[in-house]
This record gives structure tokens, sequence and C-alpha cells, in this order.
């Protein structure tokens, strides 16, 4: 299992991806350029952790409401029908949405005050920088209990999930 990012502390702050499912983030995120993508984690909260089962892209729909307010480049939006119906696959598959994705083109991959205001505090959200349309960084972050985004380790396990319960 390969770490990225942090030293690891606390396996309640563990997020597990296999390799396939970054590859689908850092491909939709270098697609995407200069704007900023999104997308859904879906997977299975236990004791060892959040497991990613499954990685939804979605499309960025940020509006910007007045003139001045950044645009696609640095604001995202999941529209919230995108986000009921994947609500009702992850149901029907048994799964719970574990997090949310989206990039920051060249820009580091730390939260903004605008997605701290946005975010909710069960999910992760995975952050990839996007470097002149190269990944150069991803972190994941969760709200704590003061709604300030900590840390979390991200694990990128090579076997497919095999020695999990
Ligand atoms: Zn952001």
């Amino acid at each position: 299992m390969i770490y990225v990012g942090f030293e690891i502390d606390r396996l309640d702050v563990v997020i597990y991806l296999l390799p396939e499912h970054l590859q689908v983030i850092y491909t939709h995120a270098v697609s995407i350029y200069p704007e900023e993508c999104c997308g859904i984690l879906l997977g299975e909260i236990s004791s060892s952790g959040k497991k990613t089962l499954q990685v939804i892209t979605t499309e960025n729909v940020w509006i910007p409401e007045n003139t001045g307010d950044f645009g696609k480049e640095r604001r995202y939006a999941i529209a919230p029908q995108a986000m009921l119906q994947i609500q009702k696959q992850a149901r029907d598959e048994s799964l719970n949405i574990i997090g949310i994705f989206h990039s920051h083109p060249d820009y580091p991959a730390i939260p903004s005050e605008c997605d701290r205001a946005q975010a909710w505090q069960e999910y992760s959200y995975i952050i990839v920088s996007v470097n002149k349309g190269k990944v150069i960084d991803v972190k994941s972050w969760c709200l704590d209990e003061n709604y300030q985004f900590q840390a979390e380790e991200i694990a990128i396990v090579e076997d497919e999930y095999s020695t999990f319960r």
C-alpha cells in the first residue's frame, strides 16, 4: 500500500483508493483543464477507514452569480439533479457517497474558503492540483467538529482490497 501526502497517524482519517480510481480523477482533471473538474466517490465506511469503490465524474455547472465572480477555472458546482441521481445509484448498489473530488488548475491542492463553506461534514474532499495541464499533487481533506478542514491520508491499495475484511 502506498500512502500519499501525509504521515499516517490516525486510521479513522484514511481514504483508500485503487490505482484506477486515482487514474479516473487525474484523467478527468487533465481533460477539463484549465477549468475545475469535479466528481463523486462511492464506497463503504468501516472501522478501518473509507474504502472507495467507484468514482463518478460529473459536469462542473458553476455559474458566476455576479460580474467579477470567479469562473469555472476557480470554482465548481455539481448539479443537484446529478447529486440526487448518484445518491439513488448509491442506494441501489448499497454504497455510500463518501467524498467529492475537484481540481485546482494552476493552484495548490489546498481547500479554499469557498470549498470550506460548501463542504459537508461527513464527506472527504479530494483536491487535485493541475499545473500547466499536468497533475502535480493530490490531497484529501475532511471537516473537523469546528468545520475546519483537516488533512486526511490517501492510501492507494495495490491489491484490489484483498486484505480488507
Ligand atoms: Zn477548490
